[in-house]
């Protein structure tokens, strides 16, 4: 991935990279990965996305005069196009969400003092810099959210190689520590008050990891159907007869495409969705509420895809029979791998069914 470029694929070309933009084309990328192995796609999709976002947000502080972190990003791009340096960007942390991180930046004599603990930092073992979201203390209460850099190497920053995990075992998705972790003053960016809120920022990035995220779940699902197709015209059954002679194995594989054939229809109809939305000039950047509509569709053909993809691999296992329960048999992998869709957030399904609602009552208050 070093070697092509693909790693600097969403950086734009001015600073080294490939200057992809559309979440379509990036969905189909991971997808084609995800199929060969999803840990490695999901792993790379952390990193792209992020980078996505930072290009975006360079942009963004360009054009609104805060120079200071449009140049902060532009460097970390150079680091990514120029010197395949990867990014990880863990938000998680156990007992709160990711609008309200606790990990926490204090004021210090030139920057700040980053203490915390993050959990399901994907792509963590490979990575050169993290970006952890925190919260800042404003002096009148309350907090700010901003997110810090935070290079390898960094005195206090630990990768705790811990990542033990029911699937997606090869994504290096360990705990992160940061203890006193000194980052200089403009190494604090994107710095707004929306702590414990889904702000406009938030919205934008989650919707750009999720699409193609959604594209790794679907590669799962078709490289399980995949195997089936093959295995089930060799494979007799008892009788000596092929399983896709067997009427009901028909029946399961046409579920199976026809399930497929909704999350492909659904994830390019998105993808071009928010493609739209998020490639507009700055002059026509969408409001709140045109996020939250947008975010609605991604968090509809999220749930689809989480459920569906567990479902396919599901009807693959049954169709291939007791060999496929076997950990050597790639089924097992594919069902272990699938099932994290879901816990992806945001947003997790109970919490989704809530934030599709609300979006779909305009309750603007009820989401801030
Ligand atoms: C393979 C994998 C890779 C990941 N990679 C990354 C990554 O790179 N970076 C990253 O930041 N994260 C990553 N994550 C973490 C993921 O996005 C989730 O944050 C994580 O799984 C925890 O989500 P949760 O819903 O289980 O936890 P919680 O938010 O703790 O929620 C647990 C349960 O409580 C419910 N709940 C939550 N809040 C409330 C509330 N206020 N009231 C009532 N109920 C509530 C939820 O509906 C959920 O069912 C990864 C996860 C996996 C599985």
């Amino acid at each position: 991935m070093r070697r092509s470029s693909f790693l600097a694929a969403t950086v734009p070309a001015a600073h080294g990279g490939l200057g992809v933009t559309s979440l379509h084309d990036l969905m189909v990328g991971v997808n084609r990965l995800a199929r060969g192995d999803a840990s490695t796609a999901i792993a790379v999709n952390m990193h792209l996305t992020g980078v996505l976002g930072a290009a975006l947000l360079m942009d963004r502080s360009r054009t609104a005069g805060e120079e200071m972190a449009a140049d902060v990003l532009r460097e970390l791009l150079i680091q990514v196009g120029r010197d395949d340096k990867v990014m990880c960007f863990p938000l998680t942390e156990a007992g709160t969400d990711h609008t309200s991180p606790r990990t926490e930046a204090t004021p210090t004599r030139g920057g700040y003092l980053i203490n915390g603990r993050k959990t399901f930092a994907t792509i963590s073992p490979a990575a050169d810099l993290f970006l952890p979201t925190v919260r800042v203390p404003k002096p009148e209460g309350g907090f700010l959210t901003a997110t810090a850099v935070v290079p390898t190497g960094t005195p206090g920053l630990t990768v705790e190689d811990n990542w033990d995990s029911l699937g997606m075992r090869a994504s290096g998705s360990h705990d992160i520590t940061f203890t006193d972790c000194f980052v200089p003053t403009r190494f604090l960016i994107g710095q707004v008050d929306s702590y414990g809120s889904l702000g406009p920022g938030y919205l934008a990035s989650a919707m750009m990891v999720h699409i193609p995220l959604l594209g790794a779940f679907l590669g799962i699902a078709e490289a399980a159907r995949e195997y089936v197709v093959a295995e089930a015209r060799i494979a007799k059954n008892p009788g000596h007869r092929s399983l896709s002679s067997r009427a009901s194995v028909r029946l399961l594989m046409a579920q199976m495409d026809i399930a497929l054939a909704e999350c492909r229809g659904m994830l390019d109809r998105v993808s071009h969705l928010v493609d739209d939305l998020l490639n507009r000039p700055e002059s026509n950047a969408p409001d709140i509420m045109t996020l939250h509509r947008a975010m609605k569709e991604v968090q509809c053909a999220k749930y689809v895809v989480n459920r569906r993809s567990v479902e396919i691999v599901d009807h693959a296992m049954t169709i291939i029979g007791g060999r496929a329960y076997l950990g050597r048999n790639i089924l097992s992998r594919l069902y272990r791998d699938a099932r994290a869709g879901g816990f992806m957030q945001p947003f997790s399904p109970v919490d989704a069914l809530e934030y599709i609602g609300k979006v779909s009552f305009d309750l603007v208050s009820a989401l801030e």
